[in-house]
């Protein structure tokens, strides 16, 4: 290979890949033959019901669980950003944000103290999350969404290529994942690549760009106007749902009461007086 189509192949690479991979717990798969390309720029969601495997595949794109079949590609030069569920955290840990901020700079570190480049790092990243104003609040204090946005911030001090989120918006109020939502739109239009996962079909992942739908394996992939459809929604997640358009958007109802008829379409159940 020359060097001119050797340094195409590596600007054009992508930056994550899962080639053919299958990863167990014991002797349970919970991701099977999974192919997953994430492209420099691209904002996925993967998304799929809980137990489905779509924490697995985050974590074996960040390297964290081997799998035991197919493998990992990794650019070489790629910078990875790890947000996990604020759930996992222990909120009540007496740090302040910027203090929690800079614990994640473990490696390479020589001194006990912190240096004021360190420090003047901490306060441009706290500013661009519009949270500079927490620094010396206590983590405790903190709303749902000021959380998601000191692990968002704890990831940016690597400098990442591309942010990986696991529920981002579990457990938030609608107010909050508005405010989440826009944020992860404003990095991604300042170049960063995300992936995140979820099982807010409408709130979240409804308005990414691009969806992975997991269940075990990779039921479907593309645009969620072309994924969140009736037949790869039920396949995902095992039931039957209605999916409706809104301004050029996929609205999912998981309606319990719509039964399919024999020619596969679900109608509403007709009530006395409607
Ligand atoms: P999701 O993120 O879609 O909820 P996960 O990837 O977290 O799915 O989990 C997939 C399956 O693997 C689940 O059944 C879960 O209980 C199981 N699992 C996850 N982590 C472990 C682990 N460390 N050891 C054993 N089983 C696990």
């Amino acid at each position: 290979m020359t060097e001119a189509s050797s340094a195409l192949r590596s600007t054009t690479a992508p930056l994550l890949a899962l080639a053919g991979v299958t990863c167990a717990y014991g002797n349970t798969a919970v991701l099977t033959d999974v192919d997953l390309e994430i492209e420099e720029g691209q904002f996925t969601g993967i998304v799929g019901p809980s137990g489905s495997g779509k924490t697995t595949a985050l974590r074996a794109l960040l390297g964290a669980v081997q799998p035991v079949r197919g493998s990992v590609l990794r650019r070489p030069d790629v910078r990875i950003g790890y947000v996990p569920q604020v759930e996992t955290v222990n909120w009540n840990f007496p740090v302040t944000v910027g203090e929690c901020v800079l614990m994640a700079r473990t490696t390479g570190r020589r001194l006990p103290w912190r240096s004021a480049s360190e420090r003047g790092e901490v306060r441009d990243i706290l500013d661009r999350l519009g949270i500079a104003d927490l620094t010396n609040r206590h983590i405790r204090e903190l709303s749902g969404g000021q959380q998601q946005r000191v692990f968002i911030a704890r990831a940016m001090l690597g400098r990442p290529d591309v942010l990986l989120m696991d529920e981002p918006t579990s457990g938030v109020d609608v107010s909050t994942r508005h405010e989440i939502l826009h944020l992860l739109e404003d990095l991604h239009h300042d170049g960063l690549s995300i992936v995140l996962t979820t099982h807010d079909l409408n709130g979240l992942a409804a308005h990414l760009p691009h969806l992975v739908c997991l269940n075990n394996t990779v039921i479907g992939a593309g645009r969620p106007i072309d994924v969140l459809t009736v037949d790869v929604l039920e396949r995902t997640y095992g039931a039957r749902m209605e999916v409706l358009e809104h301004a050029g958007m996929p609205v999912v109802l998981d309606h319990p009461h719509h039964r399919p008829t024999a020619s596969g379409q679900v109608v509403p159940i007709r009530r006395t007086g409607t």
